[in-house]
């Protein structure tokens, strides 16, 4: 009366690739705060999804699609800092580059 019992459940899943399941990306015109999506989205190193994007400011960024969906990145880091800056004077487009 041996253990009849196979270990054939203990068999190791076979490696595949990654199964993430990839969310929707939103489509072009799609608003996050202040940033439009504008162009087609892209894959970091990371395999993160980079969706293009225009700030209402008028200047453009690659952002993480996490980071929209998360409302973590709602605009351009030239607005962000006029933000947190609590503007006394405003910033010329020249100063803002150079931040
Ligand atoms: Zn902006």
């Amino acid at each position: 009366m041996k253990g009849s019992l196979h270990p054939s459940d203990a068999v190791a899943a076979p490696p595949g690739p990654p199964s993430r399941t990839r969310l929707p990306v939103p489509p072009r015109g799609t608003r996050f705060g202040r940033w439009t999506v504008c162009g087609r989205p892209w894959l970091d190193q990371r395999n993160r999804t980079m969706l293009p994007c225009r700030c209402d400011c008028g200047s453009r960024a690659s952002v993480r699609a996490d980071k929209l969906r998360a409302g973590r990145s709602t605009q351009c880091r030239a607005c962000a800092s006029l933000r947190w800056h609590q503007p006394v004077q405003r910033l010329t487009a020249r100063e803002i580059r150079a931040l």
